[in-house]
């Protein structure tokens, strides 16, 4: 059952308990009745208002008990609003600006109001529309080596990195919902899947008798399940960032647990892949988008070496954790020793993230939730061939995982497809 003091918000009930809030009523201003409030969720799980009043506005998201794609018939825990608050307050601490501001939390209500992103839009919608935006790289890059960084062995004492796992290891339905729908269902016959049929249906079919595949996916499965290397936002989508020209917002960590980090980088180098391969469904005359097109895949080249570099050079200068002793590594010889050290622990987690990659493909074109990448490409038979091609990628970097060691490597096949 739901705990006691929750209940499903109207937009009725949502004035009535903002009022009641005074740093919510300042920051909104005025009276409120004279507040607009509208639900935009859009998202697969939640609702989120749009509150405005006469001085400023706030976005207002309320977890629902069940699944919101799919309806009441699919129970979810609403203490995924408490993990979701907990890793934004984590984040925005070790990201400054890189995640909305935290204005009101109610964990009775599993609510969260906070800072109104506008002119903002979803990324993804933008990718869809032909739109580059120079600033991102710099911005998800930063994000994800901070996040991830600062929450793992090379930061954290080993008592403090155990406290935190501890912290987030109630969010488990959440990670089962990654479990099942990311790394098993794609793979088997599932009621929930789905694909564009019948031209994807052979390959759909083929990738349900691939073992090669299966050992794979359930490879990266098992480091999903058991390796906990830092705090990941678990659903690093183009979905779930946010931007301007010149700013770029990460939302909605409620998936957040710890993690192995080439989760959240795969799902980057993933979404931008597909806006790439989704990119020709798109245009309306032959050549089009080839601008866009190359901005996306250098986009994917910087985001891999512009996380790397800056992740390294975050464990040069503030390695404060309990791995890698200094101690071990005296002099001249011990320091290129643990450089070189460090350059094998990157290759390790590129080769993590090109198998993240290529499992966030497939489960959008093959499970349950799709992406508008795709779905927004009306003519069925050219949606499909635009999958195939992405699917094919997918399948290489999974199973000949070893031989992509560079991020070059990865975009080459990608334009070699195209
Ligand atoms: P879900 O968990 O259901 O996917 P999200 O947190 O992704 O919910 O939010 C759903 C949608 O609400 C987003 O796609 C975005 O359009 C809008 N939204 C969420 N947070 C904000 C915000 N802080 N400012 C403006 N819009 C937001
Ligand atoms: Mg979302
Ligand atoms: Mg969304
Ligand atoms: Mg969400």
């Amino acid at each position: 059952g739901t705990p006691s003091g929750y209940r499903i918000l109207n937009e009725t009930d949502l004035r009535d308990y903002l009022a009641g809030i005074a740093a919510v009523a300042a920051q909104l201003g005025g009276p409120a009745d004279r507040w607009s409030i509208t639900e935009v969720g859009d998202g697969n799980l939640n609702l989120v208002f749009i509150v405005k009043g006469t001085s400023g506005g706030l976005a207002v998201k309320q977890a629902l008990p069940y699944v919101r794609l799919v309806g009441e018939s699919w129970p979810l825990p609403l203490s995924r609003a408490h993990f979701e608050h907990l890793a934004l307050t984590h984040q925005g601490r070790l990201a400054p600006g890189l995640v909305p501001a935290i204005i009101h939390h109610d964990p009775a209500l599993a609510l969260t109001a906070m800072e109104l992103l506008e002119p903002h839009i979803i990324m993804r919608k933008g990718l869809v529309a032909g739109a580059i935006y120079p600033a991102f790289v710099d911005h998800i890059t930063t994000f994800m080596a901070r996040t991830l960084f600062f929450s793992s062995d090379l930061a954290l004492s080993a008592a403090a990195k155990k406290e935190a796992i501890a912290s987030f290891a109630g969010n488990h339905a959440l990670c089962k919902i990654t479990e099942d729908l990311i790394f098993t269902d794609p793979y088997r016959s599932a009621e929930q899947n789905r694909w564009t049929s019948p031209w994807l249906d052979a390959t759909a079919a083929d990738i349900r008798a691939d073992l090669d595949l299966h050992v794979a996916v359930s490879r990266l499965k098992l480091q999903f399940l058991s390796r906990a290397e830092a705090l990941i936002h678990g659903d690093l989508h183009t979905g779930s960032i946010m931007v301007t020209e010149t700013e770029t917002k990460v939302i909605d960590p409620e998936f957040a647990f710890y993690g192995p980090m080439g989760f959240d980088v795969g799902a980057v180098l993933a979404n931008l892949l597909m806006a790439y391969f989704a990119s020709v469904g798109h245009e309306r005359s032959p050549g089009e988008r080839e601008a866009f097109e190359s901005w996306v895949l250098s986009t994917v080249d910087q985001v891999w070496s512009g996380f790397a570099g800056k992740f390294l050079e975050l464990w040069r200068s503030e390695s404060t954790g309990d791995a890698y002793p200094l101690s071990l590594f005296p002099g001249e010889a011990g320091a290129a020793r643990l450089e070189a050290e460090r350059q094998a622990y990157m290759a390790r987690l590129f080769q993590d993230a090109v198998g993240f990659t290529a499992a966030k493909i497939i489960r959008r074109i093959l499970g349950l939730a799709h992406n508008i990448d795709f779905e927004l490409i009306a003519d069925e038979r050219r949606r499909a061939s635009c999958e195939a091609r992405a699917l094919r990628l997918a399948r290489t970097l999974m199973v000949e995982t070893a031989s992509f060691t560079t991020i070059e490597a990865v975009t080459r096949a990608a334009r070699e497809l195209r």
